[in-house]
């Protein structure tokens, strides 16, 4: 009957509900128990809820969760330090805290069955990758205030196989830790990934170290990067583990062995897509801001939290045969999202568009402006590839309309620069310029 057998890789820490339409039955007892756990245990939250006018007896479906209020990080900001607690402080046994780039630090707070919980999640991650107890696993991300250390690490534990808690940075003992204990999975972000493979390139060291798989985490990747990564190292397989502190850190998903997008654990967390500007759902496989719903998170659950963090979800039945959800990479952040004509357009999406288009460079811009009779248009300069000449850029100017026209259903002009003219930035090169309040 079943073509796919389901879950294949996932025999000690399956998903908790066993088909697909179960998860909606699972998630409305999860949704049920946070509104009352935040309603009687959280004077934050009680006071959001009857703002909203919504008590806990008032969610009967899973429909009622767009009545519920929203939260954010400004919430966390301003109810500094802890404005979700939900328990009482001896419950407490974890504190975690995200270096917030404005203002003051996001700090969360949990108790023994979120810690047990989030390294269930983690270990699901390792045992989905398709570890054994016989891998060892080297970790060269951050330790401390930060998730991703003690994520990567006591999930490893609890999945079984060796630890190796190397901490970031020192490319030196990395490189000795590789040959000599032979790590056969390397934990780190993605640059650390990239500076570590250059590093074992430079020595010569390919034919010396065992690696197989490279789990990356907490940062935005791209697919340039993972392919470097997996030719300067030699491995196969590089997955992506997405992460949110204050959902409980990294480890609440992966990207598929299958190249399919990203499964999540639907059984921990709600995610929903919503338009950042309507907040209403958006149609199915349209980009739009994830939302967060913790089902079982004790110390410090979240209502529908605004992750401003851009994705869109994958539907059907994933080729891999877990019948976890999906959703596709991080496409950005809404911040930077421009309503032009209205329709939404996110910088990550024109990246995307513009990335397909062969004889494209890797530098772009998007400006908007309001012409005198009101009308708005958008303009995309890009660079030219650097081995293409002046010659090309009629062909690739059309080339750009045509695809933004077809994927942003919006038309704009196109200026074609030479490669190493738009300005770069060792931080976070500005892309949009939206002058049209100018
Ligand atoms: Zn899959």
């Amino acid at each position: 009957m079943e073509s796919v057998k389901l879950n294949p890789m996932l025999r000690r820490f399956p998903p908790k509900y066993a088909a697909p339409g179960d998860l909606p039955a699972f998630q409305l007892q999860g949704l049920q128990w946070t509104v009352s756990h935040a309603w009687k245990n959280s004077p934050f939250y009680r006071k959001r809820l009857q703002e909203a006018g919504v008590a806990p007896e008032g969610i009967r479906s899973l429909s009622d969760l767009s009545r519920l209020p929203f939260t954010g990080a400004e919430d966390l900001r301003d109810g500094y330090p802890l404005p979700l607690l939900s328990v009482p402080p001896r419950e407490i046994v974890r504190i975690h805290s995200s270096s917030g780039t404005t203002g003051k630090r996001k700090i969360l707070c949990y108790t023994q069955k979120d810690i047990d919980d989030w390294l269930d999640m983690f270990a699901r991650c390792y045992e989905m990758a398709g570890l054994s107890r016989e891998d060892r696993v080297q970790i060269c991300v951050g330790y401390g205030l930060w998730t991703a250390g003690a994520g990567f690490q006591l999930g490893a534990e609890k999945f079984g196989a060796m630890t190796i808690p190397a901490g970031p940075g020192n490319l030196e003992l990395q490189c000795t830790f590789l040959q000599d204990l032979k790590t056969t999975v390397l934990c780190c972000t993605a640059s650390m990934g990239l500076l570590l493979a250059e590093e074992v390139n430079a020595r010569g060291l390919r034919g010396r170290i065992a690696l197989s798989k490279v789990i990356l985490g907490a940062e935005r990747t791209s697919d340039a990067m993972i392919a470097t990564i997996k030719e300067l190292l030699g491995v196969k397989e590089v997955y992506d583990i997405p992460g949110l502190t204050e959902l409980y850190g990294p480890g609440t998903g992966l990207s598929c062995r299958a190249e399919a997008g990203i499964h999540y654990w639907a059984d921990f967390y709600i995610l929903e897509i919503l338009d950042p500007e309507t907040l209403q759902p958006v149609a199915p496989g349209e980009i739009g801001e994830m939302v967060y719903t913790t089902l079982s998170k004790e110390g410090a659950p979240l209502i529908r939290y605004r992750s401003r963090d851009l994705t869109r979800l994958i539907e059907g039945t994933c080729p891999c045969g877990c019948i976890l959800p999906r959703h596709d990479r991080i496409l950005g952040r809404s911040d930077d999202m421009v309503v032009f004509r209205g329709v939404n357009v996110y910088p990550g999406q024109v990246d995307e568009v513009l990335s397909r288009i062969d004889g494209v460079g890797s530098e772009y811009q998007a400006l908007f402006h309001r012409g005198k009779d009101g009308k708005d248009t958008m303009t995309i300069k890009v660079e030219r590839a650097p081995r293409l000449g002046e010659g090309a850029d009629a062909a690739l100017a059309r080339a750009v309309a045509e695809e933004i026209k077809h994927n942003l259903m919006v038309s704009c002009s196109v200026e074609i620069a030479s490669p190493g003219t738009l300005p770069r930035s060792e931080k976070k090169t500005r892309r949009i310029f939206d002058n049209r309040a100018i």
